[in-house]
């Protein structure tokens, strides 16, 4: 009787609890997630007004194979067309270059399945782990081969942008493409779908018309620092669009336990999200059996699926494939192209830091710096560009007391520059972005 009566309180807690989960779930998700990814949308859109594209796709699907490439990596350039509202920087759409340069790092890290949280893996799936030996960098060379920062800000009056393509052509409030054939064109800014709704992303395939050839990702959703948003914070929406980009399809193939084409990643009933419980934001649990794919279930760890940020962790050694095909097939051009990503060709440190920069975002028409220690010499500064070409070289008078100067930066154009500093036999350089 005892031993009943406490199933039964057992049961009306696991109820009531139940009943809560349901509610804040709901709640949770009727109020905040944005829509994942509209890639699969715009795609029909572009179909629709172009069959023979459709066609051409299918004819070369035959699955991945293992393409050999003569250099071991490759690096493909990214512009980033940045379009805010004009806010200040680091406001809102007006994200700063530090989240640009940390969705780079992301992206070479998932790529190169180097990424910290590899390790959540489940031990069944870790042998199909693919490095994709594919990197990325933000353009040095800009298609008239002047230095660039790879990012180009642009203020726009549109209230937000969709899946139109508005935000591909400067006539339309947007940024056009640089040569598709050259570059990897991102556009980050508001992103809704025709509803107005919140949307994180969306790409084009392979093959499509150069001028819209790219992908789109919400402002929120891009990097890991700055303005990013739970529960897609870790850059891994740019991850999922550029596989899109490479010729991934969805990993629940877009169909109720469909075909993506890829013969290491099992067949699963549809995309799988995570849960919002309390607020708190939860994976899947393992082993998530659909389609009679057990005992393993399906791979929800994939950049393909569609779970939270830090539930996503892998592509497999099929899907490197298929996108390294794809790159042979369709983007062959970024195998032979000249080198949009040179490093900057400046002597190394001689020392680790003896300075800091102060107040890094706000970089006008001059630049404070620290020296940490006292001065026993005189201080030589020199600017370089993001090509390692000197733009400023100036000699400051060693100060007894004052560690601290301010460093005019007269007629510097927008963008990434290394400033150097040589003082007490010692040289060492920081990299910072200047402001218009
Ligand atoms: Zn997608």
């Amino acid at each position: 009787m005892f031993i009943m009566y406490k199933n039964i309180s057992a049961t009306i807690l696991f109820i009531f609890f139940t009943i809560i989960f349901i509610f804040q779930s709901a709640k949770t998700y009727g109020q905040a997630l944005p829509q994942k990814c509209a890639t699969e949308m715009y795609m029909q859109q572009l179909y629709a007004k172009n069959p023979q594209l459709k066609k051409s796709l299918i004819d070369a699907e035959n699955n991945e194979t293992n393409i050999q490439r003569t250099q071991a990596i490759i690096t493909i350039p990214v512009v980033v067309h940045v379009l805010h509202r004009g806010e200040p920087i680091g406001t809102n759409t007006h994200i700063t270059p530090q989240q640009i340069e940390s969705q780079i790092t992301i992206l070479n890290n998932d790529f190169r399945a180097q990424n910290d949280d590899i390790t959540n893996v489940p031990i069944v799936f870790q042998s199909k782990i693919g490095d994709t030996k594919i990197q990325f960098c933000l353009a040095t060379l800009d298609p008239d081969s002047n230095p660039t920062s790879g990012i180009i800000y642009k203020q726009t009056n549109q209230p937000y942008f969709s899946l139109d393509n508005n935000v591909k052509f400067d006539t339309s409030g947007g940024s056009n493409a640089w040569p598709a054939d050259q570059y990897l064109n991102m556009w980050v800014c508001d992103l809704r779908n025709f509803n107005g709704d919140n949307l994180l992303g969306f790409a084009q395939f392979p093959n499509g018309p150069a001028e819209t050839d790219g992908i789109v990702v919400r402002y929120e959703a891009f990097g890991n620092v700055g303005n990013v948003s739970l529960p897609y914070n870790k850059g891994r929406t740019t991850t999922h669009e550029v596989g899109h980009w490479l010729n991934l399809i969805h990993i629940w193939g877009d169909n109720v336990c469909g075909n993506d084409l890829v013969s290491d990643t099992p067949t699963q009933e549809q995309a799988n999200f995570g849960n919002v419980v309390n607020g708190a934001y939860l994976c899947p649990g393992f082993p998530h059996v659909t389609c009679n794919n057990g005992p393993d279930g399906d791979m929800y760890m994939n950049y393909m699926d569609y779970t939270f940020d830090k539930c996503m962790h892998m592509f497999t050694k099929g899907q490197s494939n298929r996108m390294n095909k794809a790159i042979v097939d369709y983007r062959a051009s970024f195998l032979t192209t000249k080198d949009l990503c040179v490093p900057p060709n400046i002597s190394p440190d001689t020392n680790v830091v003896n300075f800091e920069l102060v107040s890094n975002n706000t970089l006008l028409n001059s630049i404070n710096i620290l020296i940490i220690g006292n001065l026993s010499t005189d201080v030589e500064v020199a600017v370089y560009n993001t090509l390692g070409q000197s733009v400023l070289s100036a000699t400051y008078a060693k100060s007894e007391t004052a560690t601290a100067m301010k460093i005019d930066l007269p007629n510097l154009k927008t963008g990434f520059y290394y400033i150097s500093i040589f003082a007490n036999s010692k040289q060492s350089k920081l990299k910072f972005y200047k402001l218009q």
